[in-house]
């Protein structure tokens, strides 16, 4: 810790995910004497990097390198296992911060919205991915692999890739990483032989990276099906990538018709890719799901060009023994901060928090990340976001526009409510504990998956 005085910068940061991390390394950058403080409901940091990406996607995961450097900082300080919004307060923050960040992500789902979608064997993504990766909001659920051959799964962004890659993958090739005990003992009884990937536009609107469809590919067990049909570009499609097309968007094109003139492979399991179905309901008996009835997409041209989908006036029914909603992230309210339930985000004008959309600023507070503009992107972008939203602090900064910060330090609060915050280095030491438990079960770290669990092992690390 550095010395905190009077003219210490106080910043309070809601989230410890990427884009606080970054949001904190541009402040560090920005100015000698502030102090950042990450708030996180969970007793461990790194959000999504923790609990979305992939267990086999550890490249990615090594991103926290990066952040560990950041929390090296003098001014940084961490504390887990405080939900803003129940053990603290926004008034709270208020009152001790001259600035606040939302940077808490969007942890719900998008709704399909079909009937149906309340049936047994249907989840969305974000249920699964946070089942897998210990995440203790999810560690509850269960998905009955072990009777389904044949899963829906709806949207094609990398999400959906990460969701087939885990269900088709041997178990043998995730068990090395630091995948969630129960994930993996429940995938060892899978029989998912195929997934069924629905897109509701055509294979120049995919969503995935080539490099996550590719590497879909390069599985020991798995073919990547395309038919001739789906593989083929519509004369509209054909025009735009010609004109507008991203090389991403290329490739993904070129992938996609090469496996089409493969014809369906040989391997035991499959990712089937479909185009231009987009579901309209979910059947089912006595309950539980046993398909999904599609409607048929056309492309039309919107006013400046682009090709947007449309039902064609056909539809088909596809057998489905579970259904997987891959349609994207929403961000969640939290008290006492606006938000805009249209779009999901807390309404903001470049990272000043406003009341309402199109309504007057709220001075001081601040969002960054995906609660700022939305879940797309890759991790790094929310740099480029967080160094935006830290440029209009600095500004408002130097022309007086803060909060004034007149209460006492927040860990006086904390405790005098008897909450028990898991400082960094607790975590630290936490996660030396994760990794030696996960070395001595041949794993790269082992992961408890409730937060009872974790805070016991955090305070028996104390002493
Ligand atoms: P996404 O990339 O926005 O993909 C969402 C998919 O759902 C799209 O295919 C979309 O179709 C479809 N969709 C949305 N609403 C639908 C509806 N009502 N019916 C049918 N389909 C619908 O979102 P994501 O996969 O959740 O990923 C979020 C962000 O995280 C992305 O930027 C992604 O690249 C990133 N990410 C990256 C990695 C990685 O690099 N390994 C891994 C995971 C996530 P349309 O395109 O037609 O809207």
């Amino acid at each position: 810790m550095h010395e905190v005085n009077n003219d210490t910068w106080r910043v309070a940061v809601v989230g410890s995910g990427p884009s606080a991390f970054y949001t904190a390394e541009a402040l560090f950058k920005a100015a000698p004497n502030v102090q950042v403080d990450l708030f996180d409901r969970l007793p461990v940091p790194f959000g999504l990097v923790r609990g979305g990406v992939a267990p086999d996607h550890q490249k990615i995961k090594s991103v926290v390198k990066v952040y560990d450097k950041i929390a090296a900082s003098p001014g940084f300080r961490f504390f887990g296992n405080v939900c803003v919004g129940r053990d603290l307060h926004v008034a709270d923050l208020a009152g001790r911060y001259h600035q606040i960040v939302y940077a808490y992500g969007c942890e719900s789902d998008q709704k399909l919205g079909t009937p149906g979608e309340e049936l047994a064997g249907v989840h969305s993504a974000t249920e699964f991915v946070g089942w897998y990766n210990a995440h203790p909001d999810h560690r509850d659920r269960t998905f009955d692999l072990a009777r389904a051959e044949r899963v829906a799964l709806v949207g094609n962004g990398n999400v959906a890739m990460d969701v087939a890659r885990v269900l088709l993958a041997s178990p043998d090739e995730l068990a090395a990483t630091d995948i969630a005990d129960h994930a993996l003992a429940t995938l060892r009884h899978s029989r998912v032989r195929e997934v069924v990937l629905l897109g509701r536009r055509g294979p120049a609107q995919a969503a995935f990276s080539p490099k996550e469809i590719e590497e879909i590919a390069e599985l020991r067990d798995v073919d990547v099906v395309v038919s001739a049909a789906d593989a083929r570009l519509d004369p509209l499609s054909a025009e735009w990538l010609a004109r507008d097309g991203a090389r991403s968007q290329q490739r993904n094109v070129k992938f996609l018709q090469d496996r089409a003139a493969l014809g369906p492979g040989t391997r035991p399991k499959q990712l089937v890719c479909r185009f231009l179905v987009a579901p309209t309901e979910l059947l089912g008996d006595a309950g539980r799901l046993r398909a999904v009835r599609v409607q048929h997409m056309q492309l039309v041209a919107d006013a400046d060009g682009t090709p947007r989908p449309r039902p064609a006036g056909t539809s088909e029914e596809l057998a489905a023994d579970l259904l997987f909603k891959a349609i994207g992230y929403r961000g969640v309210p939290l008290p006492g901060v606006p938000f805009d339930e249209k779009k999901g985000i807390v309404p903001n004008v470049d990272g000043r928090v406003v009341e309402s959309p199109g309504g007057a600023v709220r001075v001081g507070h601040y969002v960054a990340g995906w609660c700022k503009r939305g879940p797309t992107g890759l991790i790094g972008t929310n740099s480029l976001d967080a160094k935006a939203t830290v440029e209009g602090m600095l500004a408002d900064r130097s022309a007086g526009r803060t909060l004034p910060a007149k209460g006492g330090d927040v860990t006086e609060l904390l405790a005098s409510r008897h909450i028990d915050a898991v400082s960094w280095h607790d975590w630290q030491r936490l996660d030396a504990w994760e990794q030696e438990q996960g070395r001595s079960r041949g794993k790269l770290r082992h992961k408890l998956p409730s937060i009872e669990q974790l805070m016991q092992v955090v305070r028996e690390l104390r002493g």
